[in-house]
């Protein structure tokens, strides 16, 4: 008897995975994922057989890791959290009778979050941006409707170049609800190789640092940067 685990690797660098991610790559005997992100994990998987696969094969890739999880032990990788914009969820839909388990891994926004202080720490929610499979009219409706709600906001696949202006427009949105000095961080590879942060407001924000590596924290009504640090208080009260 074969299982597939659907396994979030995490933001990019060993330490930063899972103990579990980790034991269920070392006891599978196959390891099925996305080419960039079987390299981010190659030093755990030197003896094993990968299957890896180009960016847009995502249908392709999960019916193969089904497929073999019936006689073998698979993993399929994604980064971050497999249940957060990864192969959880078609994983799940594709299923028969196969065994799967999921196995969470740390998310972009929080990964993102640790290097510039503390934004998400009120209610907040994440939207990607990719109109792949989300029609554009359905994100700007997510965007005003969680900027009314005042949720902190973090923005996943934020640009690409098929879609240059959507960012921009996106956050035209947020301004018709917040002040003009509410903080907005861009973090581009959080938590690994090539990491790199910019502190903006609404009003200073620039979007040409944006890239398909970043994610895009916008905070609250109450959020602030305080020395270079960006903070989103929950409310307590604190002792003068
Ligand atoms: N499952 C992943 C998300 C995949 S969607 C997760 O839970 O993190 C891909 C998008 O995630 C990218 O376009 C980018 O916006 C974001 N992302 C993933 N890893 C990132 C990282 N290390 N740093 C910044 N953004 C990242």
């Amino acid at each position: 008897m074969g299982k597939l685990y659907v396994v979030g690797i995490g933001p990019g660098g060993y330490e930063n995975m899972t103990l579990r991610a980790v034991k269920v790559i070392e006891n599978s005997e196959i390891i099925v994922g996305y080419t960039k992100y079987i390299e981010m994990i190659k030093d755990l998987i030197k003896n094993k057989e990968v299957i890896s696969t180009g960016m847009r094969a995502e249908v392709e890739r999960c019916k193969k890791a089904l497929e073999l999880s019936k006689d073998h032990v698979v993993s399929i990788v994604s980064t971050g959290d497999p249940g957060i914009y990864g192969m959880a969820g078609l994983i799940l839909e594709m299923r028969k009778d196969e065994d799967v388990e999921v196995i969470p891994g740390l998310t972009a926004s929080s990964a993102a979050a640790s290097i510039v202080g503390a934004p998400l720490m009120h209610d907040n929610c994440n939207i990607s941006l990719s109109d792949l499979m989300t029609p554009y009219e359905l994100i700007k409706k997510r965007i005003e409707l969680a900027a009314s709600g005042d949720f902190v906001i973090s923005l996943y696949n934020p640009k690409s170049k098929g879609r240059p202006h959507y960012l921009k427009e996106c956050i035209d949105i947020v301004k018709k609800y917040r002040k003009g000095d509410t903080p907005i961080a861009v973090v581009k590879n959080a938590l690994r190789e090539g990491q790199e942060h910019k502190l903006f407001t609404l009003d200073s924000f620039d979007d040409s640092v944006v890239d398909m590596m970043s994610v895009v924290i916008i905070g609250n009504s109450n959020s602030y940067i305080k020395d270079g640090v960006f903070i989103t208080p929950r409310g307590y009260k604190i002792p003068q």
